[in-house]
């Protein structure tokens, strides 16, 4: 029985070898395991660079329609795994995409201080509105000519108040950066003082957290370019409110500009340019030429915060 035994395992071993080495001779060879005769997968190689073809065509029509959504040249595995990003209304994009996103406009606010019946400080006839109005215009300028992806905006394009009191005229340059949905709104003033003898460049900023450290940066950007041209740096500073206090005790900001825009999530700050009643100052606000590098200065600094994308020569 055991001898029997021995023997028909011997008899089945060969048989299995027999018919292995039958099966490797006369069957097609195989590229993989389990799936695909040669014939099958140059089929499926043409069909899958078909489809990356046709991926390839679709999102370079899209980019050329200003639409960024489609998957692009990957392989077809990763299109039908992830199907849903070839819906052309999908706004996604993935990171394979062939087509760069375009750069994300910035949007930015700039407030000529004060305006109409509020003037501003007045020093010899020279009233700090109509500088600021001269000098947020540069800066408007300025980054329109040379920068590609940014939308501008004043909040006052002539002599005119915003609104018939100061409060809601105040809450008004606010309201306007909100609507324009900003990134940024930057307040542009000239300071004074008692004695005429304070010199330099004020930057005041929110002290609330949502916009805190954004304020701070563009603060320290513009203020870079604004000594660079030559006026001092003096401070970029937080004020708090004497008065007010959220339900944690924290102080707002004590200054409206800073608090109304902190209020809507924008990051607004106040630019003292210099002291428009001091003699050494002075050169800073005498020509129009002069206040045009102030505006520009202001514009720089925001690019350069924002990564502005200069237009090419
Ligand atoms: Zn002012």
């Amino acid at each position: 029985m055991r001898q029997l035994f021995k023997t028909v395992l011997i008899l089945l071993t060969i048989a299995v070898f027999a018919c292995g080495c039958k099966k490797e001779d006369t069957e097609e060879p195989t590229v993989t395991s389990h799936d695909f005769t040669v014939e099958q997968w140059a089929e499926f190689i043409d069909q899958k660079e078909a489809a990356q073809a046709e991926a390839a065509k679709r999102a370079a029509e899209e980019a050329a329609n200003g639409d960024t959504g489609t998957n692009g040249t990957d392989g077809s595995e990763q299109s039908q795994n992830s199907s849903s990003s070839d819906n052309p209304a999908d706004s996604g994009s993935s990171l394979t995409d062939p087509t760069p996103t375009p750069a994300p406009v910035t949007v930015i606010v700039i407030d000529p201080g004060h305006g109409g019946g509020y003037t501003g400080a007045t020093y010899n006839k020279v009233v700090e509105k109509d500088l600021t109005l001269k000098t947020a215009k540069f800066a408007r300028d300025y980054l329109e000519d040379n920068y590609e992806n940014v939308e501008v905006y004043l909040t006052r394009e002539e002599d005119k108040a915003l609104a018939d009191n100061l409060v809601d005229d105040l809450e008004k340059r606010a309201k306007i950066a909100k609507e324009h949905k900003a990134n940024a709104l930057v307040s542009i003033h000239f300071n004074a003082s008692e004695n005429h003898n304070r010199t330099g460049t004020y930057i005041y900023v929110s002290r609330r957290s949502q916009v805190k450290d954004e304020c701070k940066g563009l603060a320290r950007a513009i203020m870079k370019e604004l000594t660079e041209l030559g006026t001092k740096e003096r401070a970029i500073e937080e004020r708090k409110s004497n008065d007010m206090f959220d339900d944690s005790g924290d102080a707002y900001d004590y200054y409206a500009i800073n608090r109304h825009c902190a209020a809507r999530n924008i990051p607004g700050i106040i630019v003292e340019q210099c002291f428009m009643d001091n003699e050494e100052d002075r050169q800073f606000i005498e020509s129009d030429m002069a206040l045009k590098m102030l505006g520009e200065a202001n514009a720089r600094g925001i690019a350069e915060y924002y990564g502005l994308t200069r237009k090419a020569e």
